[in-house]
């Protein structure tokens, strides 16, 4: 073994020779009929090994830089070497509160990894691997409870909502409730954690991970408030949050499906990937209302789209027992925006593509169910604006493939109707919400938003990028609030007692133009 010793001075080179260490999998002929994660792990002496890779660049440190919450990856590494896996997982934690999903589901290959000098000359360290293992080893070691009672702070009796609770939201209420204050998540669906729970499927991130973030909030004093969707009718709206709390924070993400406009996609059997990963992924009782579980046991399946969201569907329909499996997309491989390890193993697990390929025509059959998709060929023109060469239909080249069930899988925007609900609000061209970006306050004082719902569909990590700067401002307002009534000598106003959301009206009765729960000099201070 390598001894990493002095004060974070190493003989590079000897280190650049320690030969990467794999990460135990389950081969493909056994993860095919189950739901597990893919990856097994290291264990305390492999990921001690691995983590002795790094070679502790000097700064700037490319992988810190291009981690979009800038972990300390070199501390990391340096302490998991040396066999201290709770400072390890503390160099992680100081940034990022969910090591355990980042370590999984982050490309890190065009993040931190992508970036590591090691892989000039070798593979690079497997940091997501390190990194969830402390994470895991953490929890699995009953080291949280302690941890989180030395980073818990004194109540500061300020008030946060939060609407919305995947990563972004998650993220901000782990931060704030340890700060003190007071945090209430609202979420429509029966449990927390977004599209963690209600997307990424378990092969990739198993469940029990995102119910220990949800415990250690929890923990922290956060309130989840489940089955409440803000700004619908009978329940709260974003105006009746602002009145009752000290600030609120929007985490709603991005989760409404793009569609094609292609003949037939209404076809009993074509399916919104976020229902069809749902009703495959989640026990019945999590289902949002309406959802049935497809029959998919020796059916084929097309998913249509090229990103992360289309590889989980084919694979997700592998381990529900589909006969077929196809993957349609109308650019060629190169282009897909999905991960690429996620595609080799959907490739290993059996799925079939068909590049350049974009349905014209979802077909019943004489039960009204979809029984064949029309495929039109596809050839590649000059590069579009995002840089890929665009897809352009080749004439005459349609084709009719036997198909039981189509998932769309084709992007998502974020919903233009929570925000026009929630007046002042300004938006951006595609719904994204518009935020100042040191702050993350939107236009609104006293209302922040971070996520999928300011960036549009993108990352687990950016969303807690954005949910961290939005937590360190919330905390400066509370803060400045706090001493605006000591100055002011006004007794601030309790927290609530319980899930006020429940009991409050609804913008149509309720609307507030008072700084009813706020002192009046708060508008100077941001
Ligand atoms: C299938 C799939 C696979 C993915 N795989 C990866 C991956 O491997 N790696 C990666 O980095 N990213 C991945 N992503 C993207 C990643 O999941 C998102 O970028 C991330 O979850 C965004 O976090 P968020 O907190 O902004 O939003 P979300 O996770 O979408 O959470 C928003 C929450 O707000 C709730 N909500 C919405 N409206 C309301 C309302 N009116 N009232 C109350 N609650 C509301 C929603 O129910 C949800 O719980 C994937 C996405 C999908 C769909």
């Amino acid at each position: 073994m390598f001894e990493i010793t002095g004060a974070r001075h190493i003989d590079r080179r000897e280190h650049l020779l320690i030969p990467r260490v794999p990460v135990p999998k389950q081969p493909p002929e056994q993860r095919v009929f189950n739901f597990h994660e893919v990856y097994l792990g290291y264990n305390e002496e492999t990921v001690k090994i691995e983590a002795a890779r790094c070679i502790q660049c000097p700064e700037p440190q490319a992988c810190l830089t291009a981690c979009p919450v800038h972990n300390d990856i070199p501390l990391a590494m340096w302490h998991t070497a040396r066999g201290d896996f709770e400072e390890g997982y503390k160099a992680f934690r100081k940034n990022s509160t969910m090591s355990e999903v980042c370590g999984r589901v982050c490309p890190q290959e065009r993040l931190c990894q992508g970036s590591c000098v090691v892989g000039a000359y070798e593979p690079p360290v497997y940091i997501g691997k390190v990194e969830y293992f402390l994470a895991d080893w953490m929890r699995k070691h009953d080291k949280m409870p302690a941890l989180l009672e030395k980073e818990q702070q004194a109540p500061t009796g300020r008030t946060v909502a939060i609407v919305g609770s995947g990563p972004a939201g998650l993220h901000a209420a782990e931060m704030l409730a340890l700060k003190g204050h007071h945090v209430d998540v609202y979420e429509r669906h029966p449990k927390p954690g977004g599209l963690l729970m209600y997307g990424i499927p378990d092969f990739k991130l198993e469940k029990d991970k995102v119910k220990g973030i949800v415990e250690r909030c929890e923990r922290a004093g956060v309130r989840f408030i489940c089955n409440t969707a803000v700004n619908t009718p009978g329940n709260p709206y974003v105006e009746d949050l602002l009145y009752e709390y000290d600030a609120v924070l929007i985490a709603i993400g991005a989760e409404i499906p793009a569609t094609m406009g292609t003949e037939g996609e209404d076809t009993p059997g074509v399916w919104k990937s976020l229902d069809f990963l749902i009703a495959l992924n989640l026990p019945e009782e999590m289902y949002p209302p309406g959802l049935e579980r497809p029959d998919i046991e020796g059916k084929t399946v097309m998913v249509v789209g090229g990103g992360d969201t289309s590889s989980d569907c084919v694979r997700s329909a592998v381990r529900a027992g589909a006969g077929r499996v196809i993957l349609s997309y109308r650019r060629s491989e190169a282009e897909m925006p999905g991960r690429e390890e996620d595609r080799g193993f959907a490739k290993e697990e059996g799925v079939e593509y068909e590049f350049l390929t974009q349905p014209v025509r979802f077909i019943p059959g004489p039960d009204g169910r979809l029984a064949q998709v029309e495929l039109r060929r596809m050839k590649l023109g000059e590069p579009d604006k995002s840089g890929r060469r665009r897809p352009i239909p080749i004439p005459d080249s349609e084709f009719v493939t036997d198909v039981d069930i189509a998932v769309l899988a084709l992007g998502f925007w974020p919903d233009d109707k929570f925000a026009k609900a929630t007046p002042g609000m300004e938006t951006k061209r595609w719904g994204e919400i518009k935020v100042d970006p040191e702050t993350g306050m939107t236009s609104r004082i006293g209302l922040w938003a971070a996520g999928d719902a300011v960036n549009g569909a993108d990352l687990v990590v950016t969303a807690m990028a954005g949910a961290r700067k939005a937590a360190d401002s919330i905390h400066q307002y509370l803060l400045a609030l706090s001493k605006e009534y000591e100055e002011l000598g006004v007794e601030p106003p309790k927290p609530p007692e319980k899930p006020s959301g429940l009991e409050l009206g609804c913008a149509q009765t309720f609307i507030v133009t008072t700084p009813a729960r706020k002192p009046v000099k708060l508008d100077r201070i941001f």
